[in-house]
Order: structure tokens, then C-alpha cells, then sequence
């Protein structure tokens, strides 16, 4: 078949090198310069800046993927396991490093509560074995029906492990500390969730990073964007960049042809991995959306982010690799970020510091630091965006007691508008649809149209959900299922 697959993300790429392997005729037509999506980059006075992803978990995701093409990830990128994994700072004379060695952090939290250490054991094995089970019985698996779910094993593991709970009230109710809460809550801060309206079920994500530990692609994400771009190249894939999908015309149920900034092309079937609610509501006329405007406005939808790119002239002190920064009214900076009606810049906001070039000397200029903030974003304009990031440098040179404003010879701020104009991203959306308990498997969007037959989807909206690996994963069931 002749295959055209709107968006060039982590979704598009790994789809179209799927499909080219079993024989299909694939051009992708991306509207930015550049391969990645979420996952661009760009190279400023010898900082480099990976724009989106920045933390490499659930390793054997990616192995999976590569083993499709008799591949595996380290013939792409060198991985190099980071030890301290990462730093908690909850204030200034409470930090924490998360070792890649578990004795180290049960010996941690035996420092935070009685029994800390042999409860995280107790908690971390559980969360092995919802992860493995998972990843055998349900990540692999699409969700047509609710017949799908009515699984034995399931319901079994769900009784065993209490799954049905919120995974506040599940973590809460086995420690009493609040900085073994935070560090577990946070965990779901990985899939754009909040632990007040995720089921426990994905506990399982503190296996991969308590367990199976945090990796650096040396070279930066952009590594793993570029892996994958040269797969898809080597199994034929045709790219064609800058071009932007305007229209999915459709006639007879089906898609005949993709209107685009530049032409048209008349495919026998599409993939769509561009913003999953930007496809439906501006590509295709009311009567062959699958989602409507009612749909989506119903919807619990991840919220925007501000990411700030600083380059400067000095090696920075006192952080680590990744960092992260939990703020003290722990609630309210969720509810802040998920309650629809309290949408405004928190004033006490939690938020994550990346400095690669901390592991990774091709990050900066000799002597200088490349580092990446990111917080949750929920408004936006030139002076928000400079008000609410001093805000937090205010925070940060505070509790490392370092001052980065002095030093910065680069700085760049990425947020809302630029989310919903770079990459059309609904609601200036960061991560998309958020893992709530009835936006879990069957209740994800569909990979296959519900009103259009050559029309299909894949990426970070529909199962598995959100993440690099999970959208490796999105496509591998999709290319199961056009086969
Ligand atoms: C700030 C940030 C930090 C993150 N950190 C991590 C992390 O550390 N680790 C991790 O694993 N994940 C992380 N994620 C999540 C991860 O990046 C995403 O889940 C993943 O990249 C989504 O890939 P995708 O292919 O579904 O979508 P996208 O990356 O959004 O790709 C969709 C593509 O479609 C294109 N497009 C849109 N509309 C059109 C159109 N009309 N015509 C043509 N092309 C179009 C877009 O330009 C884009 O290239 C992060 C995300 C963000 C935003």
C-alpha cells in the first residue's frame, strides 16, 4: 500500500518503520525542519538543547522496539546508567539523592520513617510485578471492548494489589513520611498524571526508575530521535519536512486524499501521529470525526509546560544531572495544575532541572553548563512567562545556593503558545491526553477510526499513553493491526 503518516514525532517514526519493513510505500510529512516532534533540539553557541524528553526509563521498551528489526538500542546510542539516578531537593536542608544502588535508597528511607527501607522493598516488588505483568499481559495488547478487560489474570492481580485505589490514597496508606510520599507520588508527575486521579495502577512506573535505574543516551536525547529518524530512512521510509497536513478529505469512508501545505497525495491508508485532537477536530470535517468537541472538552487533559534553555559561563554547583524540586503545598500544586477551574500560575510550583552536560561534555562549551528547567504552564504571554521563570530561578539559586542570572549567556523560554504553534498541540497541551483512571487502556482513544476505514492513529493519545518507549509501543500495536 501506498502509506502517508502526518507527523514525524517518536509516533510517525517508529509507525513508518514498522510498515516500510513489511513492504508498505511510506512518506511521513512532518510540518517542522525536524524529525522528533516532542523530541527536537536545537544547537545555540555550542549549547545543545534536547527541547522535549530528557529522561531514558523502561530500557527494555526500547529494546523491544529495536529487536523488531534485529536491532537493539546500543547500535544507535551509547547508554550510560546515571548514579545518583537523581536529587530531591524539598528545601534547602532537605536533599536527597536517589541512588542507582536499592540498598542505598532503602537505607534512605530508613531514614525517613521506621521500617522506610523494608516498606520501599515491599512496595518496589510490587511494583516489579505489576510492571512485568503489564508488559507480558496488557502494554503489548490493544482495547476494542470491555470484553477486552474482563481478563482473569487481570482481575486477579487488580484484587491482589488493590489497584482500584487512587495511588495517593495506595502510597499514603503505606508510609507516613513526607518525603517517601513525595518521592513515590511524584512518580506519575512522568506521565503527565496527578496521584490524586491515577489509579495505583501505575506504581508500576517506580520500577523503572528505583529498579531498573535512570540512563543517559551519551549525546543527548537527540541521539534516540536520530536512531530511530536513520531507521525509518534504512527501511525506506521518504520523509518530507516543512510540509504541513491541512485537510483529510474524505469521501465513501474513506481517506482519498491529504491536503497539504505543499500538494496533495492520494494514499490507500493513513496514519495519523500529529496531536491526536488537533487531527480530528481541524483535519477532518464533523460527520467523520471518531471525537468530537464535546469529547474532548470532557476529557482530563495534560497541562501545558514552560521549559527554559539557559547556557552559561560556569560549571554550576550543587545539582546533579536530573533534579527534582518538590514543592511544599504538595495538593494545591496538583490541584493547581488538574482542577479546570483554578487554571493560573502557581505560586509555590514544583519543577524538574536537567544539566546533561553535568554527564555529557558535548552538552556545553568547555566551562559552561547547559541547563533545562521545567514546570507545569498554564497560562502564557511574553511577560508571564519572564515573571513566573524568575520565580523560580528565585527558588533554585536559593536552595543551591549558586547564582545562575549572573552567568547566563543564553536563555531561551518555550511554553503554551509555542506548544500549540510548533507542534499543534490542543490546548497548548505538553503531554496530551493524562493517565486518569477512565483514560486508561480501552478509554484511550482508538488507533483505528471509528468512522473512517483507511484512517489510523498512533502516538502518545492512544495505549499505552505517554512516553517515549509508550509511543515505540503505540505503534508496534498499530502495525499489528493494519497487518
Ligand atoms: C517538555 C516535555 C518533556 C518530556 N519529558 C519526557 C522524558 O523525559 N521522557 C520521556 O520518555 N518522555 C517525555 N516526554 C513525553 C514524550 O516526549 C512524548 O510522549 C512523545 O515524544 C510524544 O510523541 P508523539 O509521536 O506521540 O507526538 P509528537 O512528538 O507531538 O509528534 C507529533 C508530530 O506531528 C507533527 N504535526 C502536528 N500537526 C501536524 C500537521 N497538521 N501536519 C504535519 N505534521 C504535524 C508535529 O510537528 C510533531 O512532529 C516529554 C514531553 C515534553 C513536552
Amino acid at each position: 500500500m501506498e502509506i502517508v503518516i502526518v507527523g514525524a514525532g517518536f509516533g510517525g517514526m517508529s509507525a513508518g518503520a514498522l510498515l516500510a519493513r513489511e513492504g508498505h510505500d511510506v512518506t511521513i510529512v512532518e510540518k517542522n525542519e525536524q524529525p522528533g516532534g516532542q523530541g527536537s533540539y536545537f544547537e545555540q553557541e555550542g549549547f545543545y538543547f534536547d527541547m522535549g524528553p530528557s529522561w531514558y526509563l523502561m530500557i527494555e521498551l526500547y529494546d523491544n522496539f529495536f529487536q523488531e528489526f534485529d536491532k537493539k538500542a546500543e547500535d544507535f546510542f551509547h547508554l550510560e546508567k546515571l548514579d545518583p539516578s537523581y536529587r530531591i531537593f524539598l528545601d534547602k536542608k532537605h536533599v536527597f539523592d536517589i541512588s542507582a544502588q536499592k540498598e542505598t535508597n532503602y537505607q534512605l528511607f530508613d531514614g525517613f520513617e521506621e521500617n522506610g527501607g523494608e516498606k520501599l522493598k515491599k512496595y518496589l516488588e510490587s511494583s516489579k510485578e505489576l510492571y512485568e505483568f503489564s508488559l507480558k499481559e496488557m502494554l503489548y495488547q490493544d482495547y476494542h471492548s470491555i470484553l477486552d478487560l474482563v481478563d482473569g489474570k487481570l482481575l486477579f492481580m487488580g484484587y491482589k494489589l488493590h489497584l482500584w485505589e487512587n495511588l495517593q490514597h495506595f502510597i499514603d496508606r503505606q508510609f507516613e513520611s513526607e518525603e517517601a510520599r513525595k518521592i513515590l507520588e511524584y512518580a506519575i508527575g512522568f506521565l503527565g498524571g496527578s496521584p490524586k486521579n491515577a489509579p495505583s495502577f501505575y506504581h508500576r512506573v517506580s520500577h523503572s526508575d528505583l529498579n531498573l535505574g535512570v540512563w543517559y543516551p551519551q549525546g543527548g536525547m537527540r541521539k534516540v530521535t536520530q536512531g530511530i529518524y536513520d531507521l525509518a530512512l534504512s527501511q525506506g521510509v521518504n520523509f518530507s519536512f516543512q510540509e504541513e497536513v491541512e485537510l483529510l478529505e474524505v469521501h465513501e469512508d474513506k481517506v482519498k486524499r491529504v491536503i497539504t501545505s505543499k500538494g496533495v497525495y492520494e494514499p490507500d491508508l493513513v496514519v495519523v501521529n500529529a496531536d491526536y485532537a488537533h487531527s480530528e477536530l481541524d483535519l477532518l470535517k464533523p460527520p467523520y470525526q471518531s471525537y468530537d468537541e464535546n469529547y474532548w472538552k470532557s476529557r482530563t487533559i495534560s497541562p501545558s509546560a514552560l521549559v527554559a534553555y539557559i547556557g552559561i559561563n560556569s560549571r554550576v554547583e550543587n545539582l546533579a544531572h536530573h533534579n527534582l524540586f518538590l514543592n511544599k503545598d504538595w495538593d494545591s500544586g496538583f490541584e493547581a495544575v488538574f482542577n479546570p477551574d483554578k487554571k493560573a500560575w502557581s505560586e509555590d510550583s514544583s519543577y524538574y532541572v536537567n544539566v546533561p552536560s553535568l554527564t555529557d561534555d558535548s552538552a556545553a562549551p568547555a566551562g559552561g553548563e547547559t541547563i533545562y528547567i521545567l514546570a507545569p504552564g498554564l497560562e502564557d504571554s511574553p511577560d508571564l512567562r519572564e515573571k513566573f521563570l524568575n520565580q523560580i530561578l528565585d527558588d533554585l539559586e536559593e536552595k543551591i545556593d549558586f547564582n545562575i542570572r549572573d552567568k547566563v549567556v543564553l536563555k531561551e523560554i518555550f511554553a503554551l503558545d509555542d506548544f500549540k504553534k510548533r507542534y499543534n498541540t490542543y490546548k497548548g497541551t505538553a503531554f496530551g491526553l493524562s493517565h486518569t483512571m477512565d483514560q486508561t487502556a480501552l478509554w484511550r482513544p482508538a488507533h483505528k477510526s471509528k468512522k473512517v476505514d483507511n484512517l489510523y492513529y498512533t502516538g502518545q493519545y492512544n495505549h499505552p499513553g505517554i512516553g517515549v518507549p509508550m509511543t515505540l509501543v503505540s505503534s508496534q500495536i498499530l502495525a499489528q493491526e493494519i497487518k
